[in-house]
């Protein structure tokens, strides 16, 4: 029984050490290799159709049907210059990570032969039988497939022999079934929302894109050891486990040296990406024992998502080659960290200006003031939308828990943005300021440094932080697709900045002067967002305590979290931004409910058979050889030894006991719970799930994870943490 787990331990002894190649090209001579981007375009289209298509990325506007058999013949030739066979729309569904149907070029002739072609039709639109991926009841209703159709903003690439085609997948009425559609309509709605703000400054704005630049952390581990354990092989997290007796108290992980297999990994999936135009840059070791980081070179927000996710999958596939599995569930060891995906965002111009870096003059500063205020607010206004859209459920596990921030948004400023605030809420007054004020006011504006010196990382703790430059938001789980956190805060964004443009015309138009008004207005949000502000210890019990008088939400679980996608106000942003309908968002819902409870249900099926096949059978094992040896210490010793000698024995004996009839009184009734909720709805059944089967999860467990310490090692049939975590 125990043999899969020693069969691993010895697979894993034999390992060869990591092979760490010798690099032979320089990155930039291989970067963007397997990309149609630029110079491949201008390289493999006509000059005219080369420019039109980069006018209809730059602008949004649709590529004539006509042009589209040029493009797609010329990636073709392109794409055939690289040994390419298939060619797949690429796209992003509600429920798994990336999804692609592969067709070949080649089309039989009339005279038996073959020619290998893609057509405009092809490149433009598909229509893959989709029927299998979630639409939360949108195909039912209209009777419809779904379609996917090409975005030309994110250039095609290519994977083995495949061209991939990035595309949106939708109903054929136009609803969204996936996470790219609604991403790109809220920089739409973002882009339209901000230039005219930008125009108060410069009138030579003419376009504002979000930027994203995200950390994606990552654990590695040992493939055989995976395979030995159902339960991070079906569920992606152990479900069992007791803590190693080292964790990472030592914090000697942290920034330490990349183990060698870990660095022949890390070089080989860099390469890869690299290739596909991800411009990976940073790697590292994190906080947990073999938990590790990488992070890109932000990019123009679709762009980085699309990068993401398509990182995600080289990291797994590159995995296998070296022997390893890697862990994106947001929480694969309870008792250590979890692992997180930071989105680092900002706002740029076409005029090269990133509008949330301070400048060094009162104008750039106002202009810095204006964009760093309105985000404030628009967080503070959405704090519900931002922690729906982060919600999961790995990321409730995380959330809270070892050095994760919690499920309370908060924003971290640092002590020199705060008091800069603070001054102006002073200083700006609704009366009339008199020009020796005014000039004062712009003479300290004018002096926020450029640098701040406390908005590195300092403050760990904060699920939103500005980090000087641009905002952090640490709440996102490491398993999520960017799209939904970034379709929100884009969205809440372009809404506040509307709200804005129009507060600040109305004090113009009563005349008051534009820096003036700006001013004003922007004293009047400071107030008003306030408390949302915080730069204490946000893993602290206090801030708890505080959050909550200060009425801020603390949503631990997702499908709670969940119910602010429908709220009132969160419908009327949407539908009125033009990011989603009322009838999309339900359906989301739907689909994020069905996911929470289908991931509880298998998670509760793989703990019940698990401890049925695993645990109960390895512990009941080691019971009857301490009976069996209970059995001979009486035939050779006299009554009154034996009962000496035996106690031992008989103490584990019971215990083991008492565990077992605890684990499965709780298998018991956590079915029971099963059986009613499946009987609902999706969300109350994802509701009584969260409620009523999680807790049992957590019961099994204790149990189980003390029957891990008494039962002999050798009967022990499941990898333990400190296999899994410091073998390498
Ligand atoms: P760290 O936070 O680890 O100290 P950096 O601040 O340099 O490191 O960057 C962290 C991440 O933030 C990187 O992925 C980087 O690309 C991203 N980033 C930097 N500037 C911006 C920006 N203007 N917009 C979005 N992301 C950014
Ligand atoms: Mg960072």
């Amino acid at each position: 029984m125990a043999k899969l787990r020693f069969d691993a331990l010895h697979v894993l002894l034999n390992r060869a050490p990591g092979d760490i190649p010798e690099p032979t090209e320089k990155i930039s001579d291989y970067y963007g290799r397997n990309v149609f981007h630029d110079s491949a375009m201008q390289q493999f289209l006509p000059r005219s159709v080369y420019k039109r298509v980069k006018e209809c990325i730059d602008t949004g506007e649709r590529l004539e049907r006509r042009l589209a058999d040029e493009v797609a013949s010329g990636m073709k030739a392109w794409a055939m210059d690289k040994k390419v066979t298939h060619y797949t729309h690429w796209f992003q569904p509600l429920t798994g990570r990336t999804a692609e149907k592969h067709d070949a070029f080649f089309t039989p002739t009339e005279v038996g032969q073959s020619i290998e072609m893609l057509g405009g039709d092809q490149l433009v639109q598909q229509e893959p039988d989709a029927s299998s991926f979630p639409s939360g009841g949108l195909r039912n209703t209209f009777e419809a497939r779904g379609y996917t159709a090409w975005d030309p903003s994110s250039p095609a690439f290519i994977i083995d022999s495949t061209l991939c085609i990035p595309t949106v997948f939708v109903a054929y009425t136009g609803q969204a079934l996936d996470f790219k559609a609604p991403l790109l309509k809220a920089l739409h709605s973002l882009q339209e929302a901000a230039v005219p703000v930008c125009q108060y400054f410069d009138r030579n704005v003419n376009k504002v894109q979000a930027t994203l630049g995200w950390e994606q952390e990552y654990f590695l581990v040992d493939d055989a050891l995976f395979k030995a354990r159902p339960d991070l092989a079906l569920t992606g997290r152990t479900l069992f486990g007791h803590s190693s007796s080292k964790g990472q108290q030592l914090d000697d992980h942290y920034f330490g040296s990349i183990p060698d297999r870990a660095n022949a990994y890390m070089r080989e999936f860099e390469k890869e990406s690299h290739l596909l135009g991800i411009p990976i840059k940073t790697r590292h070791n994190e906080v947990a024992p073999n938990q590790f980081e990488c992070a890109p070179i932000y990019e123009e927000t679709n762009l980085a998502v699309d990068h993401n996710q398509l990182l995600m999958d080289v990291m797994e596939k590159v995995a296998h080659k070296h022997g390893f599995r890697v862990l994106l569930h947001e929480k694969p060891f309870a008792g250590i960290n979890g692992s997180g995906k930071h989105n680092n965002w900002s706002l740029a111009t076409d005029t090269g200006v990133n509008l949330l870096s301070p400048g060094n003059t009162p104008k750039t500063n106002i202009r810095f003031l204006t964009f760093f205020i309105n985000t404030i607010k628009a967080v503070h206004d959405y704090d519900d939308l931002l922690r729906a859209s982060i919600a999961s459920a790995g990321n409730d596990h995380r959330l809270g828990a070892n050095e994760a921030p919690p499920a309370i948004i908060s924003i971290f400023i640092g002590s020199q943005l705060t008091q800069v605030l603070n001054d102006l809420e002073k200083r700006v007054t609704d009366k009339d300021m008199s020009p020796d004020e005014k000039t004062d006011l712009k003479l300290h504006i004018g002096k926020i440094p450029e640098i701040l010196l406390d908005n590195t990382d300092r403050n760990r703790t904060s699920p939103f932080a500005f980090t000087g430059n641009k905002f952090e938001l640490r709440a996102v789980g490491s398993h999520a697709n960017c799209s939904s956190p970034m379709t929100v805060m884009n969205t809440i964004m372009a809404r506040q900045l509307k709200i804005f443009r129009k507060d600040v015309d109305a004090l113009i138009k009563k005349g008051k002067k534009k820096d003036v008004a700006i001013l004003t207005v922007l004293r009047k949000y400071i107030v008003a967002s306030k408390d949302i502000l915080f730069e204490g210890n946000g893993y602290g019990e206090e801030w708890v305590k505080e959050a909550a008088k200060r009425g801020l939400s603390n949503i631990k679980t997702t499908p709670h979290a969940l119910d602010a996608f429908l709220s009132k106000s969160s419908v009327k942003l949407f539908e009125e931004e033009g990011v989603l309908t009322k009838e999309e968002l339900e359906a989301r819902n739907e689909i994020y409910y069905e996911n929470y409870q289908m991931k509880i249900q298998i998670e509760a099926r793989v703990a019940g058979d698990l401890v049925g096949n695993h645990i109960i059978p390895a512990a009941l094992a080691y019971q009857q050889k301490l009976i069996s040896s209970v059995t001979g210490l009486k035939t050779i010793y006299p009554e009154k030894e034996f009962q000496r000698l035996a106690k031992p024995h008989l103490d584990i004996i019971s215990k083991v006991s008492e565990r077992v009839e605890r684990i499965q009184t709780s298998v018991e009734k956590m079915i029971d719970e099963r059986k009613k909720a499946n009987k609902l709805e999706a969300k109350p059944s994802s509701l009584a799930y969260c409620k009523n089967v999680l807790p049992y999860l957590d019961e099994i467990r204790y149990e189980a994870d003390k029957l891990e310490l008494i039962v002999e090692d050798d009967l022990w049939p499941l990898p333990k943490y400190r296999e899994l975590l410091f073998t390498r």
